[in-house]
């Protein structure tokens, strides 16, 4: 298990700190439509502030592939695209990809999170790049207690190669690097992992330590019983994690697309059902693993069924060995939410990842629903991981009756599959 030293281990009072954050925010007409991610970061910034750091904020925000270095530069690969152009092209390509790039700083420029964090109370003044010399100049002349915000750290392509040049750049803006940013933990880029080669101190913000707590207590030392339910489309997505809880569960839940693997493998019929026909085995050897080990493995027992992959599609409850030819599965049935939901009553653990159905319509919601409010309801430790999960109790009302819902989608499902964090393993060990 983790056990990093986090921001209250060090004292960071005069101290020039480089805290990367997540403030990957959606943004729709110049409108920033969900702040959980600010204010997630905030209890980190107010606690470097209020003890007397010299704070650099950083983040990445989007995927500005075709702005290099905050300039209106084209990659090579763009480069190659209009040079492979009949020569009376390329004056007008050069113009169209150069606006374009011109777009996507003024889109993916870190100003509206700066304006977010002043209408919150804190006092950020933002740079007009990452590691140039505004940036440089500015870090230099902070103050005890003040914010510096660095532009949209993916305007340099450097950063996703994790470039050891750019990185030590990075870090010698600082004396101290702070990690908050679990949703890239996953991620060996240079603001997320690279940087901490080059700053001798390098702790963990409340944010990342909050997930290393409660997750890897969750994998060590569970409160039992331990129950997994796992959903989504892909048993491909999920497989390092059904094989690590494995070891660790009592009981293992599967719905949504992937359950159509495991019945396909079980010689079930399953119609027009999503299934990866090449992981029939993988499946097979999955519940036989459950099986020698004593966990329970619990399938859908029935499902509801649809003639089309459309939200509006006509559709029927059916047990799960009576799939008719040419209908799909698109949710769990109404036995097998009372099946799940009891057992997941009486659980000491539970952690999920993966909707039922295609919960996003309306019509195959009710699975998904049901198991957030029956995890909600079970009074047991209850971990959502990100992505869709997160964003199911979110809009079903259930997030704050969770123990904790993970900040990071695909950092969570990496770190339950016991793989180690590129973002959390360059930290200062606790001693
Ligand atoms: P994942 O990203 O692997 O967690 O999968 C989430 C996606 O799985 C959602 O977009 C759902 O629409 C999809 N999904 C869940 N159940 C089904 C199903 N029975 N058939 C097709 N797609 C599904």
């Amino acid at each position: 298990m983790y056990n990093k030293k986090s921001v209250e281990d060090i004292a960071v009072a005069g101290k020039r700190v480089l805290c990367r954050c997540d403030f990957n925010v959606p943004v729709k007409d110049g409108k920033i439509t969900d702040d959980k991610r600010i204010v997630g970061a905030m209890k980190t910034i107010k606690y470097l502030v209020d003890n007397g750091a010299k704070v650099i904020l950083c983040s990445h925000m989007g995927r500005p592939h075709n702005v290099l270095n905050a300039e209106l530069k084209l990659s090579k690969k763009e480069k190659k695209k209009i040079d492979e152009l009949p020569e009376n092209e390329r004056e007008a390509a050069t113009a169209a990809a150069l606006e374009k790039a011109k777009g996507d700083i003024t889109k993916l420029s870190l100003k509206i999170v700066a304006d977010d964090l002043k209408a919150k109370g804190i006092n950020v003044t933002l740079a007009n790049d990452v590691i140039g010399p505004d940036a440089k100049a500015k870090a230099a002349a902070l103050k005890d207690g003040e914010v510096l915000l660095l532009e949209n750290v993916r305007f340099h392509a450097e950063e996703e190669k994790n470039d050891p040049a750019f990185a030590k750049e990075l870090a010698s803006m600082a004396d101290i690097y702070v990690n908050d940013a679990f949703g890239t933990a996953h991620r060996a880029h240079a603001s997320t992992a690279g940087v901490a080669d080059y700053l001798d101190t390098a702790v963990c913000g409340y944010l990342i330590q909050k997930e290393i707590e409660v997750m890897g207590k969750a994998l060590e030392d569970p409160v039992r019983p331990f129950v997994a339910i796992l959903g989504g489309a892909k048993v491909s997505d999920k497989i390092g994690v059904i094989n690590n809880l494995l070891e660790k569960c009592d009981t293992i839940i599967i719905g949504g697309g992937m359950a159509y693997t495991f019945f396909k493998a079980m010689g079930l019929p399953i119609g027009t059902s999503i299934c990866e026909h090449d992981k029939l085995d993988l499946a097979k050897d999955l519940m036989a693993r459950a099986q020698e080990k004593g966990v329970n493995f619990l399938l859908p027992v029935d499902n509801k069924i649809g003639r089309e992959y459309k939200e509006d599609t006509v559709c029927m409850e059916i047990y799960s060995d009576s799939i008719p030819d040419g209908w799909m599965g698109l949710d769990i049935g109404e036995k097998t939410e009372e099946l799940f939901a009891k057992s997941l009553n009486g659980a000491g653990t539970v952690i999920w990842n993966g909707p039922m159905g295609v919960s996003e319509w309306e019509n195959f919601a009710s699975g998904t629903r049901s198991v957030a409010k029956a995890i909600a309801e079970s009074g047991a430790i209850s971990i959502i991981g990100g992505g869709d999960s997160a964003a199911a109790v979110e809009t079903l009302g259930y997030a704050d009756k969770m123990s904790h819902v993970s900040t990071g989608g695909g950092a969570s499902l990496e770190f339950l599959e016991g793989l180690e964090l590129p973002g959390i393993a360059c930290l200062n060990e606790k001693e």
